[in-house]
């Protein structure tokens, strides 16, 4: 997260592209009826902007968690990366010196006569098609004013623009006790915690902390599904460098000729929106990125959401304006995502400098600059913040399939992230079929396969509710099955069959998700 000082500046990037499409209707209302997320509490009416995940959800979410942390953790090794589990509970004074207190705000109105409350950027955005981020109240009023904007719900006028804070506040104990808030981000904790972590694993510069939790904001209009809701889950890293060493990255090798596409601050100024493409190694050679941290983040990021089913020429990196930038960054790249409601940001990479490190020294009066070789420094930090809803989102969009003639619409998730793997079926649900079938899906789950048992309706219906949650394999138990000791695998996406033996079923499946073999190769 960054945040803006003063002025009440918008924490987030202006909206682009329309706010509603049929689209994203269709595979959000398939996402409710299919139980991958409905609102939170909804026999007693819910909150806006709380969303619970149901089974399918939950396993496309967990599937996406450990996906990441394999790829942006447990592998890493050179700098390696320890992982933190911190409290979402934290007290005034960390928030005061990380700056959230004062700066973590939105600019609001509200209506006069119907009293609903609205960003004010949104509502000028969507009124006049005017870019307003870094505009102070007072500039933003003169615009509601001079434009005679009103209510959109009621028509009544409106109130000045004042900015609103967006932590959610907790009391702790007794009335009296101490006040303090829900984490906005989880970084903080990371900040925090980052000398108990240093010394408890003896590390040396550089090195990562990332943590997986809950944030809290309490966003004044919820909107669009999971892409602004007020609970959400972040997957954030902060690399912690001696500020000498950031022109180069150990395993920037492993990266450098990756292709990532920047929408740089020039062609944003010319007003063009096709990003320009080059390779990790030539964005820092040419200066377009600020470091080769940052470079190395950008190059991985590409590489994980294309393995997650969002196409390439579908996500581009924005360099922040300066107006959207704090004054602290050394550089912003935000991940967007093109979407049918426009694009969206899943990802903010940030280059904060020291600027949270030097704060909490500041203001707790503790020292937490580390030993170099007997130098003592303050590192500086690059911070990829993966937001894991909005995600969530985009794979459900970019991997939801019209019906292409089989007569029904489905869900293309890679195997790796489907919220399961195979549908163990019998042909028709008569013994032996029904018990060979039931004992195929107990060994798959044995042995770490994710698979469910489905023995009601036609076969062709089994495969149709597979398709439609995105199961990208069925295994059919047939009448060879107990003279053969054959299974036949049908393939999600090609619809296509093959007939393998029972006893290498969990392997081939296993082969399949980790992209050893693909499914032509049985052909
Ligand atoms: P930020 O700290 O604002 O740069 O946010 C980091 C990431 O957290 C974003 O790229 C989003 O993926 C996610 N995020 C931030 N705010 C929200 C929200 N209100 N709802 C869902 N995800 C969010």
């Amino acid at each position: 997260m960054v945040f803006m000082e003063g002025k009440g500046k918008s924490k987030s990037g202006g909206r682009k592209g329309k706010e509603e499409s049929s689209l994203f209707d269709k595979v959000w209302t398939l996402a409710n009826h299919r139980g991958f997320v409905f609102p939170s509490a909804e026999i007693y009416g819910g909150i806006a902007g709380i969303y619970d995940l149901g089974p399918l959800g939950a396993k496309l979410k967990n599937n996406l968690v450990q996906a990441w942390r394999e790829f942006f953790v447990l592998r890493e090794t050179n700098p390696p990366v320890y992982e933190l589990d911190g409290s979402t509970i934290l007290p005034y004074d960390a928030l005061k010196a990380s700056g959230h207190l004062d700066s973590f705000t939105d600019p609001t109105v509200s209506c006069l006569k119907c009293k609903k409350w609205m960003r004010a950027d949104h509502l000028i955005e969507d009124s006049l098609g005017l870019y307003v981020e870094g505009l102070s109240p007072e500039e933003l009023t003169k615009i509601i004013r001079e434009n005679n904007l009103v209510c959109p719900d009621c028509g009544d006028g409106l109130s000045d623009v004042s900015v609103f804070n967006l932590m959610l506040g907790v009391q702790v104990g007794p009335a009296g006790g101490q006040t303090a808030f829900l984490r906005p981000e989880t970084a903080q904790d990371i900040f925090l915690d980052f000398k108990r972590v240093q010394q408890s694993m003896r590390a040396k510069l550089p090195f990562g902390i990332a943590q997986i939790g809950r944030s809290y904001r309490n966003e004044i209009s919820p909107r669009q599904g999971l892409i602004r809701v007020r609970e959400f889950t972040q997957m954030e890293i902060e690399m912690f460098v001696h500020p000498r060493e950031l022109g180069s990255h150990p395993s920037f090798g492993r990266v450098r000729d990756v292709r990532i596409r920047i929408l740089t601050r020039g062609q944003q100024m010319k007003g063009e929106i096709e990003p320009v493409e080059m390779s990790a190694g030539e964005s820092l050679e040419k200066g377009i990125l600020p470091n080769a941290y940052m470079a190395y983040y950008l190059a991985k990021e590409t590489l994980f959401y294309k393995s997650l089913g969002i196409p390439y020429d579908k996500f581009h990196f924005r360099h922040m304006m300066p107006e959207e930038t704090p004054f602290y960054s050394g550089g912003n790249f935000d991940l967007e995502v093109e979407l049918s409601i426009g694009r969206k940001e899943i990802v903010g990479n940030a280059y904060r400098t020291s600027y949270d490190l030097s704060n909490h020294m500041k203001k707790s009066g503790k020292d937490l600059s580390v030993d170099f070789d007997g130098e003592k420094v303050v590192p500086e930090v690059v911070e990829p913040s993966f937001g894991v809803e909005r995600a969530i989102y985009c794979i459900l969009e970019h991997c939801y399939r019209e019906d292409d003639g089989r007569g029904w619409s489905w869900f293309q998730f890679p195997p790796k992230i489907a919220p399961l793997t195979a549908l163990v079926v019998p042909l028709v649900r008569k013994e032996p079929l029904t018990d060979i079938s039931f004992k195929t899906y107990e060994n798959l789950k044995e042995n770490g396969i994710d698979v469910e048992y489905d023995d009601r309706g036609s076969v062709g219906k089994r495969y149709a509710r597979a398709d439609e949650i995105g199961i990208p394999f069925c295994v059919t138990i047939d009448y060879d099955t107990p003279k053969a000791n054959t299974v036949t695998i049908r393939d999600r996406d090609s619809r296509k069959q093959v007939v393998v033996n029972r006893d290498s079923l969990t392997e081939t499946i296993s082969k399949l998700v980790s992209g050893v073999i693909k499914f032509e190769d049985l052909l």
